[in-house]
């Protein structure tokens, strides 16, 4: 523990945003990192608990208590075992430094009663500063197995799975459909979020450490791999089937991702400028990535309605705005919860309270306990929807009596989230679904993340369904321990 008295000399230090004036001018990174003394001072509010929740709390277990310890000492070789800390846990704590939701500050001890220690800041600092020295270098396996790894879908998940298993020393090939490596990190959340330099860098250490990437390659059934009529992303040139993986590798990892988009199917859903988010987000990010597309879907002097009150929506928010919407509304069919938590009933728990991302306060209306009743249009473009406000009764939503209004709209994006990953690709590989239509693997230390199928296993969000990079992280580390163990009747590989 580097201060004693620390949590009770410094308060809490935010990182700090450019003004939304010169941020919406284009789609960088704009959030401010704390410098080296701020990080000092943030590091030393921590009270390194006996029992630190805040351990607990994050999906990877990250050992929060000893990196914040390091950066309170401060020296250059701190810096650096605070980098090899963060490692330990976590692949790609650049990402989860910048996007994630931190559940290990609404975790943390301090924040009982007070202000949690700025966790994902001292992450953030800690990881950008490995890189900028140079810290951040190949680890290729000292020996070869001999045995072959394929791993379906290169999200968070199957990044940090492909990594982990080349390390022991398995050919590893991932496979992914799109034309760059990311899943919904390079073609879901924008790069005003996170920057997709970021993964370029991961994925040259993963060519060194001997991944083969193959991009463009669909792996499924031959004729229609998504679904007849599929609105999921797919820029694969080629198709491998199923049958062709399983013979040619000593084990298959399913990564795909929870892809299948929820619809809205009220009246009017059929009119042109009725779009889902993952339509709308991945353009953009071509757009960025310095792709020329036929023609983009634009939010530029449009009245944009977003339904869905979650990160995507937020995203959509953002990007509107700085495409040039006149007006961006964003609805959420459940009541506004409350600013503030009630700690004491939910800590150490995510709480429910209202989230104001920094795409929010770029400029949006908030609209709460609004369901859409219809959309309407005219010559087949939409240009409005019919809405009613929501209550809830006994449990249970109900519409409020005489609430109806109605809303212009020229563009409408669909936000609410994702029901399950693609059904066809499961089918495919004849694996065995949850009630949830997701990948059926239990998490046990012993034969977790397998499959019904033979040799065949899944992690991240086709198997736990729609939720974090941080708990895709975890899953793709813990699936390649079981993958290990499978192929070599033990592992070395933490979970
Ligand atoms: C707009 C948006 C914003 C988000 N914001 C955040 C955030 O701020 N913080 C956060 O923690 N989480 C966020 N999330 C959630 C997070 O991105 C996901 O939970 C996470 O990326 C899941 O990782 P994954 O590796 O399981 O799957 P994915 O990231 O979905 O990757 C799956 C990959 O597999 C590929 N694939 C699928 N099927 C096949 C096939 N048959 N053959 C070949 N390739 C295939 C897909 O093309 C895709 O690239 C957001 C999600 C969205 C959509
Ligand atoms: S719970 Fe908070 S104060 Fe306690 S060890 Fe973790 S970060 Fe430090």
């Amino acid at each position: 523990m580097g201060k004693v008295t620390g949590f009770m000399e410094y308060e809490r230090l935010e990182e700090g945003y450019k003004p939304p004036a010169e941020r919406l001018k284009h789609y960088k990174e704009f959030v401010i990192g704390l410098d080296d003394a701020q990080v000092k001072v943030q590091g030393a509010r921590c009270m390194d608990c006996g029992t630190p929740f805040c351990n607990n709390g994050c999906p990877v277990n990250n050992i929060i208590p000893d990196f914040n310890d390091l950066v309170y000492k401060g020296t250059d070789a701190d810096w650096k075992n605070a980098a090899e800390v963060l490692h330990s846990t976590n692949n790609f704590p650049e990402f989860t430094g910048r996007i994630c939701p931190a559940p290990c500050e609404a975790a943390c001890t301090l924040n009982v009663d007070g202000d949690a220690v700025g966790i994902k800041s001292i992450e953030h600092a800690i990881i950008d500063k490995a890189w900028d020295k140079g810290w951040v270098t190949a680890r290729p396996a000292k020996h070869k197995t001999g045995k072959k790894v394929a791993v379906v879908g290169a999200g968070p998940a199957g990044l940090a799975a492909a990594q982990q298993l080349a390390r022991v020393g398995h050919d590893v090939t991932l496979f992914e459909k799109n034309d760059r490596v990311g899943g919904l990190l390079r073609y879901g959340i924008p790069d005003f979020k996170m920057e997709k330099s970021h993964i370029d860098r991961r994925v040259e250490q993963l060519k060194a450490e001997g991944v083969t990437i193959r991009t463009g390659v669909m792996v499924g059934a031959e004729k229609d791999p998504l679904g007849k009529g599929s609105k999921v992303t797919n820029w694969a040139k080629e198709t491998i089937t199923p049958e062709q993986l399983q013979r040619d590798f000593d084990a298959v990892l399913l990564t795909g991702g929870a892809e299948q988009s929820r619809d809205l199917s009220v009246p009017g859903r059929d009119l042109d400028g009725i779009h889902f988010a993952m339509e709308f987000l991945p353009q953009q990010n071509k757009i960025n990535a310095g792709d020329k597309l036929k023609s983009q879907l634009r939010a530029d002097s449009k009245h944009v309605i977003v339904i869905g009150g979650g990160d995507t929506g937020s995203d959509c928010v953002g990007t509107s705005n700085r495409h040039g919407a006149v007006s961006v509304t964003q609805f959420e069919v459940m009541p506004q919860p409350p600013e503030v938590e009630n700690r004491p009933l939910t800590w150490p728990y995510w709480p429910l309270k209202l989230r104001t991302s920094s795409s929010h306060d770029e400029g949006c209306t908030r609209e709460f306990a609004i369901s859409t009743k219809e959309f309407i249009g005219e010559k087949g473009k939409v240009t409005g929807l019919k809405t009613v406000r929501i209550e809830m009764k006994d449990g249970k939503m109900v519409e409020v009596a005489g609430s109806e209004q109605t809303y212009k709209a020229d563009l409408v994006l669909l936000a609410m989230g994702f029901v399950s990953p693609v059904a066809a690709v499961l089918d495919a590989f004849a694996v065995e679904k949850d009630g949830r239509g997701n990948a059926k693997a239990h998490t046990e230390f012993t034969g977790g993340y397998k499959t019904n199928v033979a040799k065949v296993f899944a992690a991240g969000d086709i198997r736990r369904g729609q939720s974090l990079v941080v708990w895709a992280i975890r899953e793709g580390r813990q699936a390649a321990r079981s993958v290990d163990e499978f192929l070599m009747g033990y592992s070395n590989l933490p979970r």
